[in-house]
């Protein structure tokens, strides 16, 4: 078990101004902010990035998303990481979604769900070192 994980409060979400109240939640739920950054990342960046579901009939609608407007980019650290990060976000379907949970608050669609979170830790790794050089992480 790690104890980060990676996220990304996603285009939808910066533009509705939930920023900020995203990021309370995650202080709030107990992780500590161990990398952060404002960026935007081009289309075949985030081809590269979402390269596992290559496959999956959304990756375009879902990287040409991702690649929309600014994101925020970080490194969360708390013991069980991935798992209660999963926990804090809620189901990829807002729908879905537990009362609580990040997506329950502010997610808009499956597509639109406000937050990525890494599904395990090896993932968490590969993806925190996508956007973070060791210089960048604390
Ligand atoms: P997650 O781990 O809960 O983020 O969900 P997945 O790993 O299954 O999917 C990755 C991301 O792809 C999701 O967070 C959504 O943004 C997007 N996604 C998943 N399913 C769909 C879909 O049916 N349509 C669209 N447009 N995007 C989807």
């Amino acid at each position: 078990m790690s104890n980060r994980t990676f996220t990304m409060i996603k285009p939808d979400a910066v533009k509705a101004g939930n920023i900020g109240n995203i990021l309370q939640m995650i202080n709030a739920a107990g992780f500590r902010i161990a990398a952060m950054k404002y960026l935007s990342i081009s289309k075949t960046q985030a081809e590269k990035f979402y390269e596992v579901h290559a496959e999956r009939p959304f990756y375009g609608e879902l990287t040409e998303f991702m690649s929309s407007g600014p994101i925020v980019a970080a490194i969360l650290e708390k013991e069980n990481a991935v798992a209660d990060f999963r926990k804090l976000i809620g189901a990829t379907n807002p729908a879905n979604a537990e009362e609580g949970t990040i997506r329950k608050a502010y997610a808009k669609s499956m597509g639109e769900n406000a937050v990525h979170g890494s599904d395990s830790d090896e993932n968490a790794a590969i993806e925190g070192s996508f956007f973070f050089s060791g210089l960048e992480q604390f």
